[in-house]
């Protein structure tokens, strides 16, 4: 499973290492991961399926 995700650093969506579902403070799902470009975490607004 690849969960794309943008890169604010490499200004490109890149495939999300590691991801974690979660959920925003207004309850809405979210995926937080790690690029595997930059390192830095990315997220993606929405549950993974
Ligand atoms: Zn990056």
């Amino acid at each position: 499973m690849t969960i794309e995700a943008y890169c604010m650093k490499c200004k490109e969506k890149q495939h999300m290492q590691n991801p974690v579902q979660g959920t925003t403070k207004n309850g809405k799902p979210i995926t937080k991961g790690t690029c595997p470009v930059c390192g830095s975490t990315i997220c993606r607004i929405g549950a993974a399926k």
